[in-house]
């Protein structure tokens, strides 16, 4: 289950990258993963993006008038081994603090929270910009 931090670095990104575009078409990657048929999936389609929310550990992207509401962990439930190869293909910067990204050759950057700690690559995953670092800030003050 993904913790709280990871959830609104997901969001941040997601309201970032899809705000303001346009959905050009939609498929299901799985229909288990399909709660509802009314409005159909392509009823998204040419509709604006964003923006992103979060409640709690659920994120809900607008598109036009609806909503799409995600939990991360209950899509691990359905597609577990599936999704398991794709987080692993998707973290190629996990655990590799100060290593060149494999993708754009960047410093794989740490951040860390109350609890917890993640890696990012700041030119691929933040458009540049640092994310705060719980240990630096404490530092700076
Ligand atoms: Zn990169």
């Amino acid at each position: 289950m993904p913790e709280l931090p990871e959830v609104e670095a997901l969001r941040e990104y997601l309201d970032e990258h899809l705000t303001g575009r346009v959905v050009e078409r939609v498929l299901p990657l799985a229909v288990s993963v399909l709660k509802t048929y009314d409005p159909p999936l392509t009823a998204l389609e040419g509709q604006p993006a964003g923006p992103t929310d979060r409640y709690g550990k659920f994120l809900s992207l607008r598109i036009g008038e609806l909503h799409l509401v995600t939990h991360l962990a209950r899509a691990h439930g359905l597609a577990a081994g599936q999704l398991k190869a794709e987080k692993k293909s998707g973290l190629r910067v996990h655990g590799r603090a100060g290593e060149p990204c494999p993708v754009c050759g960047d410093t794989v950057r740490s951040v860390s929270f109350a609890d917890s700690s993640l890696e990012y690559c700041p030119t691929c995953q933040t458009g540049g910009k640092p994310l705060a670092d719980r240990r630096l800030s404490r530092l700076l003050k």
